[in-house]
């Protein structure tokens, strides 16, 4: 027996990856059954009038910091998902931030921590990969996790060739490693020229230079290309940076990578006024670099848009008053992601429609193996859907935001273009405003093999 329609989606223009076309979709035991013309739709207990607005698949945040046992102050799987919801965000995909999710046990039990406080669906990335525990990523690897976190700087240093077994593992049994892309011994040397100037914040990007991004993005594809296996570049953030994984993909190197939405907002010049709030690795870059990130984005050098979400307590911030390198590295994001692609992207002409899609939606999907159940409006997907209303403006506050943190680095910018209903395997789980998911709606999805199409370009 067929169940009834339980939701319809009608008058929206929908973003699909054909273009943008008018009519709504049927859902039906969480999936979607029936995209169609108005008059074509079936009936359905529940019809929403999206009143012209676009309705797109949700996002797939790829990188994001949301529950750590050992700082469950700053936010954790409940507080994180409800933001996220409230983002237009239906998946994410979180990464261990301190605490080690590096055996089949800790993945256990983080999924089983996950399904109890997630209003979202979510899946894992195992890590930090040291040399004593790349023998588990086939492990993982059969648990659903395929994405592994790998640093060639502190605070988990892993050296060329901990990189490299890393990489020959993926490559023999699949998934990819993403590596957080700065040069140790850059770094080391550019903090210790800078003396006592620590209590302006922008020494903090002064001493973390692009060159420090270059050379180890350099190193890493030099290694993908000897030992093959996907390579995917964490959070990248210079002109050096997007050429370099360019030059990868034009040499057939499996290489992807990601931006952040602060990276693409700020630049490190607004640092000293933003205070210790605006600290994250990498830093903020020049006005030059913010450029690049952006026309990469549009020409497909950059494959999505992530965003390392990784709020800390206010004071843990302000630690870094007068000395910014006592200041905790990280910002809030994932409720951010769509306005600033919306406001600073498509209003602003630096970004398409179909971008817009493939970096938040389908390409991730795609990168975690996920597609097309995820991040994709076809018949038979996932009802994971977000309406966007695209020339709305919102002034962002502090208060406004439902991050443990309660703050956000956003604060006071009026944005425009935003997220207006989110749902989740046909669930509302946001409306204007409000978050009306419920812990426990979100549910463990294990990663398939990625689906790339390096496009060599
Ligand atoms: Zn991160």
């Amino acid at each position: 027996m067929t169940r009834e329609v339980e939701l319809v989606i009608k008058n929206a223009r929908l973003l699909l990856e054909s273009g943008m076309v008018r009519g709504g979709v049927a859902v039906r035991e969480g999936k979607i059954c029936a995209i169609a013309t108005d008059e074509h739709l079936p009936h359905a207990a529940e019809v929403i009038d999206a009143q012209s607005r676009i309705l797109m698949p949700g996002l797939i945040d790829g990188h994001a910091h949301l529950h750590d046992e050992a700082m469950i102050d700053h936010e954790d799987f409940t507080t994180g998902t409800r933001l996220a919801a409230s983002g237009g965000v239906t998946t994410v995909v979180e990464m261990p931030l301190s605490s080690q999710v590096d055996t089949v046990e800790l993945v256990d039990e983080k999924i089983k921590t996950g399904e109890r406080l997630a209003l979202i669906d979510f899946s894992l990335y195992g890590g930090m990969i040291n040399a004593d525990n790349i023998g588990n990523i086939p492990l993982l690897i059969e648990k659903g996790v395929e994405g592994f976190k790998a640093f060639t700087c502190e605070p988990f240093y892993a050296n060329a060739g901990v990189i490299a077994k890393a990489m020959s593992e993926v490559s023999e049994f699949g998934g990819h490693l993403t590596i957080h892309s700065e040069d140790q011994g850059v770094l080391e040397e550019f903090a210790r020229e800078m003396e006592d100037e620590w209590d302006a914040p922008i020494t903090h990007a002064l001493a973390r230079p692009a060159l420090a991004e270059q050379l180890a993005v350099h190193q890493n594809v030099s290694i993908a290309s000897s030992t093959g296996g996907h390579l995917h570049i964490a959070h990248i953030t210079t002109r050096e940076g997007v050429r370099e994984v360019a030059r990868g993909k034009q040499t057939g190197v499996e290489v992807t990578t990601e931006v952040c939405p602060h990276h693409l907002m700020f630049d490190r010049d607004e640092m000293n006024r933003l205070g210790p709030k605006s600290k994250m690795n990498p830093p903020l870059r020049s006005k030059q670099d913010r450029a690049a990130l952006w026309a990469g984005l549009l020409t497909g050098a950059i494959d999505m848009v992530v965003s390392d979400h990784a709020p800390a307590p206010v004071e843990k911030k302000e630690a870094g008053n007068d000395d910014i390198r006592k200041a905790w590295s990280g910002v809030d994001g994932i409720q951010i992601i769509l306005r600033v692609l919306l406001s600073e992207g498509i209003n602003k002409g630096r970004l398409s429609w179909s971008r817009l899609l493939r970096v938040t939606t389908r390409d991730p999907a795609r990168i975690f193996g996920l597609y097309p159940k995820k991040g994709s409006l076809t018949l038979g997907a996932d009802a994971d859907l977000v309406l966007v209303d695209p020339t709305k403006e919102e002034k962002i506050t502090d208060t406004g935001i439902l991050s443990k943190s309660g703050w956000t680095i956003y604060e006071g910018m009026k944005l425009r273009g935003l997220p207006v209903m989110t749902f989740v395997r046909g669930v509302m789980v946001f409306k204007e405003g409000e978050v009306l998911g419920t812990p426990g709606h979100g549910q463990f999805q294990p990663m398939g093999r990625g689906q790339l199409e390096i496009p060599g370009m």
